[in-house]
C-alpha cells in the first residue's frame, strides 16, 4: 500500500481494550474517509460489537460465541452488515480480502484467525502476543510463505521496532525490555500470596484487558513478551533483558556493538504504537499526552526480582528448551490465570502451576505442524487443570 489510499482493514478483538483504542485511532486518523471495515470481531459484548459495525460500516461482524449468533443477527437486522459466529466466523473475518489485520483476540484463541491472516499475506498489526510464544517458528514460517508482515503492537516490540528501522541489523547485541513491574513491585511474597484478582488488575500505568492486566501483576506478561521479542527479531534468549523501569517513559531500548544504546519513549498510551502499526511506514498525527521531562523530573531502573516474579526465570527456560515450551507455558500459564481469577487458586500458585506443567511436559517433541502446537497446548491446559483440582 502506498500509504496514501484507503486502508482496507479487519479487526479480530475489535471489542477489547486493544480493539476500542484502535477504533479511536482509525477515527482521529478520518475514519471512513481513510479506513474501510472489511471485518470486526468479538466475544460477548454484542451491544458494542454491532454499535462498531454500524459506526464504521463494516462488511462482517462475528461474535466468537457461537450460541450469541441470533443476539448479533438482530441487533444488526437492517443494516446490510453480514453476521457470522463461532471459531469458523473468525476464520472467515481473517480470511476477508483486507490488505491490513489488527490481531487483538487475547490469548490462544487468536492463533488460528491471526495465521489465517499470515497465509494469505495480510499486513498484520500484532497485539496477539500468543501467537509468538504458543506457534514461535512456525508462526513465522507461515507469515514468510504467505507473504505476510508483522508490525508489532505490544508497546515494547513496537518500540524495538521503530528503533531497529533502518539500523543495521547485525550490529545488534542485545535488546533491554522494560517493565514497570505492575502494582506488586515493592510487595513481599507474603503479601503477594493473598491478594485477589480485583487487587492485582489495578495496574499502575497502562489501562488494559483483565487478562493482560493480571499477566502484568505477575510478569507473566513480560515472560510472553520476552518470548515473542525472541522470535520477533531473531535473537538468542541471552541477548534478551529485562529491566524494571516504574515510569513505563521508555518503551524499550536496543544496545549496539559500539556500546549505543537507543530507546523509544512516550506516554503509557497504546494508541501510538496502535497508529504507528497502522500507519506504516508513515507516521500519523495523533493527540496522545506529549511527554513533559521537566515535569518528569527523573527515570528510574531496577533489576528485576526472580524470586517474586519467578515467571521471569520461567519464560529463560522456555526459550532456552525451545520445541512446544511456549505453548506449553502459555496453554498452562492461561489455565492457571483463569483459576485465579475464579478465586479457585492464589496469585503466587499461578507460577507454581506453570513450572509444574513445565516439568510434567519437558519431553513433548518439538512442533512439525500446528497441530501439533494446539496439541501441546491442550495438554498443558489439561495438565495444569489436574494440578488445580
Ligand atoms: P481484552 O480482553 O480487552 O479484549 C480481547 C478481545 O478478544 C475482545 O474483543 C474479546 O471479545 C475477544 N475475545 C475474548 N475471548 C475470545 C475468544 N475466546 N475468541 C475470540 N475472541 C475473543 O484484551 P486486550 O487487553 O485488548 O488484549 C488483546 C491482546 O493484545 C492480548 O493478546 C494482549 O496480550 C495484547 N496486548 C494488549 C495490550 C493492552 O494495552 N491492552 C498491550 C499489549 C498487548
Ligand atoms: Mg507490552
Amino acid at each position: 500500500a502506498s500509504g496514501d489510499e484507503k486502508r482496507r482493514l479487519t479487526i479480530l478483538g475489535s471489542t477489547g481494550s486493544i480493539g476500542t483504542s484502535t477504533l479511536d485511532v482509525i477515527e482521529r486518523l478520518g475514519g471512513r474517509k481513510n479506513f474501510e471495515i472489511a471485518a470486526l470481531t468479538g466475544n460477548g459484548n454484542i451491544p458494542l460489537l454491532a454499535e462498531q459495525a454500524r459506526r464504521l460500516g463494516a462488511e462482517l461482524a462475528v461474535t466468537a460465541d457461537a450460541e450469541r449468533y441470533g443476539e448479533l443477527k438482530e441487533s444488526l437486522s437492517g443494516s446490510g452488515i453480514a453476521v457470522a459466529a463461532g471459531r469458523s466466523g473468525l476464520i472467515e473475518a481473517a480470511e476477508r480480502d483486507a490488505g491490513w489485520v489488527m490481531a487483538a483476540i487475547v490469548g490462544n484463541a487468536g492463533l488460528a484467525p491471526t495465521l489465517a491472516a499470515a497465509r494469505r499475506g495480510a499486513a498484520i498489526a500484532l497485539a496477539n502476543k500468543e501467537c509468538l510464544v504458543s506457534a514461535g517458528s512456525l508462526f513465522l514460517e507461515a507469515v514468510h510463505k504467505g507473504g505476510a508482515r508483522l508490525l508489532p503492537v505490544d508497546s515494547e516490540h513496537n518500540a524495538i521496532f521503530q528503533v531497529l528501522e533502518n539500523e543495521q541489523r547485525h550490529a545488534v547485541e542485545r535488546i533491554i525490555l522494560t517493565a514497570s513491574g505492575g502494582p506488586f513491585r515493592t510487595k513481599s511474597l507474603e503479601e503477594m500470596r493473598h491478594v485477589t484478582a480485583d487487587i492485582a488488575r489495578a495496574h499502575p500505568n497502562w489501562s488494559m484487558g483483565l487478562k493482560i492486566s493480571i499477566d502484568s501483576a505477575s510478569m507473566f506478561n513480560k515472560a510472553l513478551e520476552m518470548i515473542e521479542a525472541r522470535h520477533l527479531f531473531g535473537l538468542r534468549p541471552d541477548q534478551i533483558e529485562v529491566i524494571v523501569h516504574p515510569q513505563s517513559v521508555i518503551h524499550s531500548m536496543v544496545g549496539y556493538s559500539d556500546g549505543s544504546v537507543l530507546a523509544q519513549l512516550g506516554c503509557p498510551d497504546m494508541r501510538t504504537a496502535i497508529g504507528y502499526a497502522l500507519s506504516y511506514p508513515k507516521r500519523s498525527a495523533l493527540p496522545v499526552e506529549r511527554l513533559d521531562f521537566a515535569k518528569l523530573a527523573r527515570l528510574d531502573f531496577e533489576a528485576p526480582d526472580e524470586i517474586r516474579f519467578p515467571a521471569l526465570r520461567l519464560a529463560r527456560r522456555a526459550m532456552e528448551a525451545g520445541g512446544v515450551q511456549g505453548a506449553v507455558l502459555n496453554g498452562a500459564k492461561e489455565t492457571a490465570l483463569e483459576a485465579f481469577i475464579k478465586a479457585r487458586i492464589g496469585f503466587l500458585a499461578m507460577a507454581e502451576i506453570v513450572e509444574e506443567v513445565m516439568d510434567a511436559l519437558a519431553d513433548l517433541p518439538a512442533a512439525a505442524t500446528m497441530d501439533d502446537v494446539f496439541a501441546a497446548d491442550e495438554k498443558a491446559r489439561h495438565t495444569a487443570a489436574g494440578l488445580i483440582e
